[in-house]
């Protein structure tokens, strides 16, 4: 099979790369505030709780797309080391500068992402 040429030069992944694990690092503190968050001990009264519950669900809904947020990222610096950042995982075409400036862990071009 023939290497997939590199999409972008080695500048350029770096630079990806860069953005890419500074955002790891923001979700994964992110991720640890919200884990500590869920720690605290319950408010025994019952009118709290009510609130209490629905910050939880507000809270766990943080929690879900900052873990699908960084399970993209890894992808995406695994796609780096590959080399094969910044193709389409699905059509292998070259994903725009502009979609991965605004979205570098995406594995998608901008079709194949609004075709799936
Ligand atoms: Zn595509």
């Amino acid at each position: 099979m023939p290497l997939t040429p590199l999409a972008f030069s080695p500048t350029e992944n770096a630079r990806y790369k860069a953005r890419l694990t500074t955002r790891q690092r923001e979700l994964t503190s992110r991720l640890s505030a919200i884990e500590a968050d869920f720690e605290q001990p319950r408010n025994p009264d019952a009118d709290d709780r009510a609130l209490e519950r629905s910050n939880d669900e507000v809270l766990d809904k943080l929690g879900v797309s900052g873990q699908d947020e960084l399970r993209a990222i890894d992808a995406a610096l695994d796609r780096l080391r590959k080399g094969i950042y910044g193709t389409c995982a699905k059509c292998g075409a070259p994903i725009d500068t502009a979609r991965l400036d605004a979205l570098p862990q995406t594995p998608f071009c901008h079709a194949c992402a609004h075709s799936l």
